[in-house]
């Protein structure tokens, strides 16, 4: 093939992904040198399109990068009011009281928030300093220097032809070189996936393991929203078939975010995610509450669950990885957001330093030691064990001597080291044989929805002439390995009805319907083959969430 000819743009600092990770190194940047030339790139249609996470803030990030953030209008205007905690029984629920709960788990102080409306607002900061930000520019390629270094970007390809070659109608895009590039991609970022295998960064760490979060917004009868509270449930409808649980977080304009979370470690090949959420929803306390309201929206998306056993090595030659490209979730209190700011602001502070020692291309390495030592490393390190002792031992030792735990690190101190998470979320799938199927009632269309009816609440829209970007190594291991040995589970963990196995011509033939992708990334952590590779579709492709 021919070599391609590109435009190449010079920049001090190239940002990939226009998250809370990325937006705060950005406005860091800025904030430290004006002069400074920064550029942030985002793969949806607009900032916030790819943001999923309707959230409980803990404003810890924000503070430290924009104390005077209230003055500057950012949209944290839910403070958290209740904290409510339940263990579910099928028809029934334990409240467990606050008291018994670490600090760590208290949400006073924190802000319910619609994450995409929070980067919006911090886009708007990060231009009003002299960032540049360009929404709908996936980069899909990473460019290397002369000495192995990361030395910049791809961005902007459009118009592929359907095999994925270059065609008389394809924008080349350009490349974009800067003397550091930062991947903030969030959860399992596909440039991050190269960089991390190209330079061995998982090499003596645990294995990143994750879960898939399913969420929707819903607009619930005014008489029964409770502005500010905060609820978190565990059990049923899981029980020991997976780890995972619930929250309902209830917005302003009696909005409500409803979601579930299982963590991908599961297995049972037969357990479906997405129908475990909708299942979730028929509970008493959960209906109770959505009887009369209507659902908005849907989404998906994986989130990191590893923490700080499983933080890879965070730089490379000319590269960092932020936020939860690394995997800075706090797990048992389900909140990432602060470490992505925090991580943000802290390879800023790094590069910043670099660039005026005139160092370029080279590993930014007091980034990594202030992330594992400072705020982001010591709020990870205190929960470091609920999530592996869970997995081991299920949720009621994860309860008892995961709490304890929390508590013995509260005082710096545990009675169990670090605990290993043992195989990868990929690995760990069992085989159909040995698992029973599981019998999910069908959606009653009320509370409970089919997958591809709810897809169209993710507005999610991939052009249907371009490539499709869910790459199979071998086309034939879905019907001739994952199918027979694992009922072909992508059938199910995938939360949008991408994947299906149809009868042609007598026989199973696999289907991928990459149209309806929310960019979640659930096939490439938990395909049992390891035979998925998502790769970035062309940009301002994929879900446009509303405020989610
Ligand atoms: C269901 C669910 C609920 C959660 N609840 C909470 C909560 O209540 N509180 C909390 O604090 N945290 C929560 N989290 C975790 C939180 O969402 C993450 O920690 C946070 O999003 C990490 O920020 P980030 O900037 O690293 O990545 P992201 O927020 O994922 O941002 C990454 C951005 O990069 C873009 N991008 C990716 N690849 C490319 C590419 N190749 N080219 C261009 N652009 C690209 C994406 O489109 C996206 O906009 C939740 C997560 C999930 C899944």
């Amino acid at each position: 093939m021919a070599e391609i000819e590109r435009e190449a743009m010079e920049y001090d600092v190239v940002i990939v992904g226009a998250g809370p990770a990325g937006l705060s190194a950005a406005i860091r940047l800025k904030q430290l040198d004006a002069d400074l030339n920064v550029v942030v790139l985002e793969k949806g249609s607009e900032v916030g399109a790819h943001i999923l996470s309707g959230a409980v803030l803990d404003p810890c990030g924000l503070d430290a990068l924009i104390p005077d953030w209230k003055e500057k209008g950012a949209p944290l205007t839910v403070p958290v009011k209740e904290d409510n905690f339940y263990m579910l029984g099928e028809a029934g629920q334990i409240r467990i009281p606050n008291f018994p709960m670490p600090p760590l788990m208290n949400n006073h102080g924190n802000y319910i928030v619609s994450m995409g409306n929070v980067c919006r607002w911090m886009a708007e900061q990060a231009e009003e300093l002299g960032v540049e930000i360009f929404p709908g520019m996936a980069c899909s390629e990473l460019v290397y220097g002369d000495n192995g270094e990361v030395k910049g970007v791809v961005a902007g390809v459009f118009g592929l032809e359907q095999d994925g070659s270059y065609g008389p109608n394809t924008e080349p895009g350009m490349e974009l070189h800067g003397k550091y590039v930062f991947l903030s991609e969030g959860v399992r970022g596909s440039l991050a996936k190269e960089v991390i295998a190209k330079y061995d960064l998982q090499a003596g760490k645990e294995p990143q393991k994750f879960g898939v979060g399913m969420k929707e917004i819903w607009e619930v009868d005014p008489a029964k929203h409770k502005e500010g509270t905060v609820t978190h449930t565990m059990g049923w409808p899981l029980g020991s078939n997976a780890g995972g649980g619930s929250f309902i977080y209830h917005l302003d304009n009696n909005q409500v975010y409803v979601g579930f979370v299982v963590h991908l470690n599961y297995k049972n090949p037969h357990l479906f995610p997405y129908m475990e959420f909708q299942r979730f929803k028929h509970h008493p306390v959960v209906a109770d509450l959505l009887k009369g309201g209507k659902r908005v929206a849907y989404g998906a998306r994986a989130i990191t669950e590893g923490g700080y056993q499983s933080m890879p090595k965070m730089v490379a030659p000319g590269v960092a990885l932020l936020g939860c490209s690394v995997g800075m979730v706090n797990v048992p209190r389900i909140k990432g957001n602060h470490n992505a700011m925090l991580s943000g602001k802290a390879a800023a502070e790094a590069a910043h330093d670099a660039i005026k020692a005139e160092r370029s291309g080279d590993e930014l390495s007091d980034y990594e030691v202030e992330v594992r030592t400072g705020p982001i490393g010591s709020d990870l390190k205190k929960v470091r064990n609920v999530k592996p002792i869970w997995s081991k031992w299920g949720l009621t030792a994860s309860l008892m001597l995961g709490g304890l735990d929390m508590w013995t690190n509260t005082f710096g101190f545990s009675l169990f080291g670090t605990v290993s998470h043992g195989k990868n979320d990929a690995d760990s799938t069992g085989k159909a044989a040995d698992y029973q199927p599981i019998d999910y009632p069908k959606p009653d269309g009320v509370l409970s929805f089919d997958r591809l009816t709810n897809v169209s609440f993710a507005a999610t829209n991939h052009e249907e002439s371009q490539p499709c970007h869910l790459r199979l190594a071998d086309p034939n291991i879905p019907v001739n390995v994952n199918l027979p040995q694992f009922d072909e589970p992508a059938q199910r963990y995938c939360p949008a009805g991408v994947y299906e196995v149809v009868e042609k011509d007598g026989k199973p033939d696999f289907v991928v319907n990459f149209q309806n992708c929310v960019h979640c990334k659930t096939c490439d952590i938990k395909d049992p083959s390891q035979n998925i590779t998502w790769v970035t579709p062309q940009g301002g492709d994929g879900p446009n969430y509303p405020n989610m």
